[in-house]
């Protein structure tokens, strides 16, 4: 059985999975996409992406003619079908095709995709030795411009700040706001340990509210650490007894040093290391089975 992708309504081969060159998600970025990951045939907080992708649908005014039920029933069927033990889903919801002008009126039918694949984002051993990251150069889209809640399918201020960390020989950077305030990184969030606690930007200022975050905030209460939500300086993160990113892909990763600065000691901290298998433990337990 070949690999195959939800297009539309229908179960297509991956070589068959195609769009038109004037669908606006690809011609403008006019679009929402959420990525969702499988552990053990279950959907880590599956609800919980639907529930943004579909915020996101309605905060760009995209009137999908598919429930978020009908959308959740595909994902798992997709799954099934592709039968993945463990996977990575990424469901992309284009405007859809449309004209050369920008007019989202002119797109009378969205596209909506399912791949449900296998993916690695960082080597293996910066789990357990730690990532090395800097500050991107590039700042995170201001809040006005482009809500931090939406997961649009425009991700180039992000490409840019990932650039940044490929110059600096990193995988990933931290992106500050505009007036130089802890964002998050490129494709995760960020938190610092300090005192025991933990702390993580807030979203207005320009972060996605992450499912990752969440899970590790919920942790993190049932292990008495408390999560305060903090307007960080980069300074602050130097100081920091502990750092590491969240993210779906990412899932909890430790921060080694910034810009070339260690933080504790160059090592995964403690308080780090042990979230990891909390996070882990939860992400076996905890999903819709398929
Ligand atoms: N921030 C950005 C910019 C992201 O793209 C992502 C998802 N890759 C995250 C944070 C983490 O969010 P989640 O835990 O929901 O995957």
């Amino acid at each position: 059985m070949g690999f195959k992708i939800f297009l539309d309504g229908e179960f297509v081969d991956k070589e068959n999975a195609k769009i038109s060159i004037f669908d606006h998600g690809l011609l403008y970025g006019d679009g929402i996409f959420e990525g969702i990951r499988a552990y053990g045939r279950k959907v880590f907080r599956l609800d919980a992406h639907l529930d943004r992708l579909y915020a996101g649908l309605k905060a760009i005014r995209l009137e999908l003619y598919m429930s978020q039920e009908e959308l959740k029933a595909n994902i798992l069927k997709t799954l099934k079908m592709n039968d993945l033990y463990d996977a990575y889903i990424r469901v992309v919801v284009t405007r859809g095709v449309g004209d050369l002008g920008l007019d989202p009126r002119k797109c009378p039918k969205p596209t909506v995709f399912i791949i449900a694949d296998k993916i690695a984002l960082y080597p293996e051993e910066f789990y357990t030795i730690g990532l090395p990251i800097v500050i991107a150069k590039t700042r995170r889209n201001h809040p006005a411009s482009m809500p931090p809640e939406v997961k649009s399918l425009n991700y180039l201020n992000s490409i840019l700040g990932k650039m940044d960390a490929i110059d600096a020989g990193t995988d990933e950077a931290i992106m500050l706001t505009t007036d130089g305030y802890v964002a998050e990184c490129t494709g995760d969030n960020i938190f610092i340990v300090k005192g025991g606690n933990f702390s993580t930007p807030p979203h207005e200022i320009g972060s996605l509210d992450g499912i990752t975050q969440n899970a590790v905030i919920e942790l993190a209460a049932k292990a008495g650490i408390e999560t305060s939500r903090d307007m960080l300086k980069p300074d602050e993160l130097f100081t920091a007894d502990e750092c590491f990113l969240t993210g779906t892909a990412a899932e909890v990763i430790p921060v080694i040093s910034i810009d070339g600065k260690m933080i504790s000691d160059g090592v995964p901290g403690k308080i780090t290391t042990a979230m990891i298998a909390a996070f882990s433990e939860l992400a076996k337990t905890d999903g819709v089975e398929y």
